[in-house]
């Protein structure tokens, strides 16, 4: 596996992939990988791409207030699951490359952005969707893959590419979630045993709620309330949000009378964690 850390490095390698006519699917990530991370890149060496991993904790997706300094780092580690799944190329950029002084462009979606995480994290998608922006602009990817778990996300950027004219796919991948149905994410290292616990929870009320609207109940408010009752009864868990939306334009919606989304997102202690379900 290649470890690229330069723009010009960046180019250079991919100059030598297009003479070789590989298709190249690009996964973006701020490292610390689990087994979520690897199914994209499995999902992206399936499909045959030349596989290149961004590793790159984002700066501008952080808020004043987050965690952007004790965000999970593990270099090594992270290089070597890569290197043992075969992926072609990491690109592991310092912000400095990212960011050179000057820099000032931003892209904004404010509508999509207005709702759930994005408002809880103000400036937060913007962060993302300037970071894809620039990656997909560097890798020229005929594909890139992301997770269902940050659902918003993937909405984001898949409206981005298609309102920019990229020429590529974006690919999502299903959640991968723990045993007792935890959604993997990094920042499940940072809840303490007991939260461990609970975390779990989120999931459970989503599907209890999601199992509401399986047994042909349309009402969003009744299908809400059951998932926001079940979490009320865990004194530890606050509740940023649940929400039913429509799936593919994030709209709230009253009725579940098509394809539509719970999302969710909670605190234990200092630690955020989000969730979703899809309703078809
Ligand atoms: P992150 O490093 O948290 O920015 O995540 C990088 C990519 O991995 C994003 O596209 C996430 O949606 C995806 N991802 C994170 N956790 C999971 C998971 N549990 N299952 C599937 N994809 C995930």
């Amino acid at each position: 596996m290649r470890v690229i850390n330069t723009i010009h490095g960046l180019r250079a390698y991919l100059s030598s992939i297009r003479e070789q006519r590989m298709t190249v699917g690009l996964v973006p990530t701020m490292g610390a990988f689990h087994e979520g991370h690897l199914a994209l890149m499995r999902r992206s060496l399936e499909n045959g791409d030349c596989t290149i991993v961004s590793l790159f904790v984002n700066p501008t997706q952080f808020g004043p207030k987050e965690d952007f300094e004790k965000y999970p780092r593990d270099f090594n580690r992270d290089s070597q699951l890569a290197a043992d799944l075969g992926v072609h190329a990491l690109f592991a950029p310092p912000a400095s490359e990212m960011y050179p002084e000057g820099f000032q462009t931003n892209i904004s979606l404010p509508k999509i952005s207005s709702r759930y995480e994005g408002e809880i994290r103000p400036g937060h998608f913007d962060g993302v969707a300037t970071v894809c922006a620039k990656l997909f602009n560097l890798v020229q990817p005929q594909r890139a893959y992301f997770g269902q778990k940050d659902y918003q996300q993937c909405v984001l950027i898949q409206r981005m590419v298609s309102d920019l004219n990229f020429n590529m796919e974006i690919v999502p991948v299903p959640t991968v979630r723990e045993p007792d149905g935890l959604a993997m994410s990094s920042r499940n290292a940072f809840l303490s045993p007991e939260e461990r616990t609970v975390a779990p929870d989120l999931y459970l009320a989503l599907r209890q709620a999601a199992e509401l609207a399986e047994q042909r109940e349309r009402s969003a408010a009744a299908i809400k309330e059951r998932a926001i009752h079940l979490l009320s009864e865990e004194p530890t868990i606050k509740v940023d949000y649940i929400e039913v939306a429509d799936a593919e334009s994030l709209e709230p919606c009253d009725l579940v009378d098509r394809s539509t989304v719970i999302l969710g997102a909670i605190r234990l202690g200092s630690t955020r964690l989000i969730d979703n379900i899809l309703l078809k």
